[in-house]
């Protein structure tokens, strides 16, 4: 190979174009997904070969030469290059920092891929040596050389030697000026992915699960599935058997899935049925590890990658199946930098490469619901729960009309006494972490607030400190009014303040809570998600943490402390959102043979949210929304693009907004509404103010015209340079 005349190069730079460069002059080949070291204004930058080309529109004196080629051979392929390409398209996001985003941490820096490792080796000399009379003199010396001889010529690399040896550097020395030991460079061998014991069999599939599977085997090639399954309805099982048919054949799976850390049980579960062990991708590994596995990766060697958002860039040559488990969750979006869905990626990677693309939720996104009824994707119902379990008896406690005690009503905590008498299991679901989301004086009323954003202190009584869960900003917590310097107190409740009561009120059972604050600890997660799995936490108490994808047998109890946050919401997924997370979190109830309870504390009983959801189920609301979505020209009808601005003024912030607001009008476009600017819900964050321009589209393609237009004339525009902005395509946060 030889590289062409010009390199187009992505390089790390807010800036919506490639850069044309020359090849390096060390010789070695610089073609499509190869990385080069590029000198970039007064700096050099780490660059990907995006396309080659024979001439530039630049004078010649004016194109700079690639100072090295990085890669030997492209680490990109062009089905790779094609992803990110179309990224960067359709979120209208740089080239050079999409490459960013999809690359691991170390390629990124420039690293190599396949690390070469320091090997220690015996030399030829070393066979001649006569050991007894070494250990009698030099028994250290000696312990090493043997080691050295039993791993024979291609020695022991550096790292390993000194784990199991530590000391052997001192023992060396003498060795390698005898001769007796070499030290050489190599690479780091591939390990294949690791065999474990042989699968075990899955249960016989049910009717419905069975249809299901049918369906997608009988349609070779590209289709895009909603498994639409009320929770514990066994979507598992049937994305095993079709992993099963891949893997048989040669081929790759990629399992998107929210948060790893948050699914042992699904990546245990893998392994054991499948037989291979999967290699994960997520943020919490190390940047080795993470290469590691993504190397693995593009080698074709991993066969079954389970990731978070990222991985859907994993480089994958073989790829045969992508699934995307829990399609509804937020954290497939990215919210801020290169806004991206992993969700919408995974379709359309596997619409490229041809393969089938299943998205299982038992609350299904508005969007994906739109795209079965028009029939671009095909909807697979699992009405039932699997293996013989009961759907949960949903019940509304009227917070008007009970007792209660730190949030928690008198019908509540009667439930929890009778389900741990029984023997169960109860959870305590509140979307609040702290102690309590206010402090107010107890004479003036004030409230203490953030110094840098427009919203309260939460009381962190665990570290007694306030904290602004929105900018991270902490201090601590006030004895006193600032103010009048009276008494002040905690208002409202967050999970540690129904921690403590519930342990008042239940002294003789075991609690455990589980939020992002009491789970900081590394391992701390897997270690509570056991106990309550194996059922010795007797009472759960947490987040939306609690309510993600979990098995617990012998779970009965959930109940919701506070659903009322999202029944006035402004944005107009309110109700699809808190349908999903209560559903969600009841579907926690009740797995197996013993029938479970949900108990819904709510002030406002007589919202007709409620009637539907308990009657109809997510279905119900899911038809609802879809149906005022249509009248009121909401997505999934119109498509929307958010464009945010912040600044320390909020009148540049405006003003940023008010130049792309003009350019866009002055193209009169009727298939464009232009809402704002406006400032943002909450105009003051982190010390910055921020407005926000929504453009609601009736049709997608003339949307992305008009933002492929934009976009270069708003980096260029003198007001851009005063604030921070950003294009949030198909945004799921208006905000
Ligand atoms: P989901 O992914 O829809 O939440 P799972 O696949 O995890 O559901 O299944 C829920 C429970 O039901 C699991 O314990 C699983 O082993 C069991 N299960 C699934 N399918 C069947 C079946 N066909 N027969 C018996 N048990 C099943
Ligand atoms: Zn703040």
């Amino acid at each position: 190979m030889t590289s062409p005349p010009i390199l187009n190069v992505a390089v790390s730079v807010p800036l919506s174009r490639e850069f044309d460069y020359l090849p390096a002059a060390d010789g070695a080949a610089a073609v499509p997904g190869s990385r080069v070291l590029v000198p970039f204004g007064r700096r050099q930058q780490v660059g990907v070969v995006m396309a080659g080309a024979s001439r530039s529109a630049l004078p010649d004196n004016k194109i700079r030469r690639c100072i090295a080629t990085l890669d030997e051979e492209p680490i990109l392929s062009a089905d790779d290059l094609w992803l990110l390409r179309f990224t960067s398209d359709y979120y209208h996001h740089p080239i050079g920092e999409v490459m960013a985003t999809a690359l691991p941490a170390l390629l990124r820096q420039g690293k190599a891929l396949h690390p070469t490792l320091s090997f220690v080796a015996v030399g030829t000399a070393a066979e001649c040596v006569d050991i007894e009379a070494l250990a009698q003199r030099a028994p250290r010396q000696t312990e090493l050389l043997e080691l050295l001889l039993d791993a024979g010529g291609g020695g022991i690399d550096v790292d390993t030697l000194t784990e199991q040896l530590p000391g052997w550097r001192r023992a060396a020395k003498p060795l390698f000026e005898k001769g007796l030991l070499q030290r050489f460079d190599a690479r780091r061998e591939e390990p294949d992915a690791e065999v474990v014991a042989p699968a075990q069999a899955g249960p016989v599939l049910n009717e419905h699960q069975q249809a299901a599977l049918d369906r997608i085997r009988a349609q070779p090639g590209f289709g895009a599935y909603l498994l639409d399954g009320v929770t514990g309805s066994g979507k598992t099982e049937v994305y095993l058997r079709l992993m099963q048919d891949v893997l048989d054949d040669g081929k790759q799976v990629l399992i998107l899935v929210p948060e790893i850390g948050l699914t042992p049980q699904l990546v245990a579960r893998l392994s054991s049925r499948l037989g291979v062990a999967p290699t994960v991708l997520h943020s919490s590994l190390t940047d080795t590890a993470r290469l590691a596995s993504w190397r693995n990766a593009r080698a074709g060697t991993a066969k079954l990658v389970v990731g978070t958002r990222s991985a859907v860039f994993a480089p994958l040559p073989n790829v045969g199946l992508i699934v995307v488990d829990e399609e509804h969750d937020h954290s497939f979006k990215q919210s801020e930098g290169l806004r991206y869905s992993a969700r919408d990626l995974a379709i359309v990677r596997a619409k490229h490469c041809d393969v089938p693309v299943i998205l299982g939720s038992a609350t299904p996104t508005l969007e994906v619901l739109h795209h079965c009824r028009s029939g671009n994707f095909t909807r697979l119902e699992l009405p039932e729960r699997a293996g013989g379990a009961r759907p949960p008896n949903v019940r509304l406690v009227d917070l008007g009309r009970v007792a209660t005690s730190e949030g928690l009503s008198e019908p509540l905590t009667r439930a929890i006494a009778t389900h741990l008498q029984n023997d169960g299991q109860a959870l305590i679901f509140l979307n609040r972490r702290g102690f309590a989301p206010t402090l107010i004086c107890a004479s003036c009323g004030h409230v203490a607030e953030c110094k840098r954003c427009d919203s309260r202190m939460t009381v962190h009584a665990r570290e007694r400190s306030l904290r602004c869960h929105h900018c991270g900003a902490s201090r601590a917590l006030d004895q006193h009014c600032s103010v009048c310097a009276a008494e002040v107190r905690p208002l409202g409740e967050g999970t540690e303040r129904l921690e403590d009561e519930l342990r008042l009120q239940f002294p003789n059972y075991r609690i455990t809570r589980i939020d992002s604050d009491s789970m900081q600890k590394r391992g701390a997660i897997d270690e509570a998600l056991k106990l309550a799995a194996e059922g010795s936490a007797n009472i759960l108490v947490g987040t939306q943490m609690l309510s993600k994808g979990h098995h617990f047998p012998k779970l009965t109890l959930v109940g919701v402390v506070n659903a009322d946050q999202g029944l006035f919401g402004t944005d107009f997924r309110s109700a699809e959102r808190m349908a999903q997370s209560i559903i969600q979190v009841a579907g926690r109830a009740g797995r197996e043979s013993r029938q479970g309870e949900v108990i819904i504390q709510t002030a406002f009983p007589d919202n007709p949210f409620w009637q539907r959801l308990i009657d109809g189920g997510y279905a119900q609301i899911a038809q609802d929304a879809l149906a005022e979505r249509e009248q009121t020209r909401w997505p999934p009808y119109t498509w929307l693009a958010l464009l945010r601005s912040a600044a320390p003024r909020m009148q540049d912030a405006r003003a940023f907004l008010e130049v792309a607001k003009r350019i866009v009008e002055d193209r009169q476009p009727d298939y464009l509404r232009v809402l704002g600017p406006v400032d943002a819900p909450m105009a003051r964050r982190a010390g910055r103010y921020r407005a926000q321009l929504l453009l609601q589209s009736s049709d997608r393609r003339s949307l992305h015209t008009l933002l492929t237009d934009l976009r270069p004339i708003l980096e260029n525009d003198a007001a851009a340079r005063k604030v921070r902005w950003s294009i949030d395509v198909d945004p799921i946060e208006l905000f």
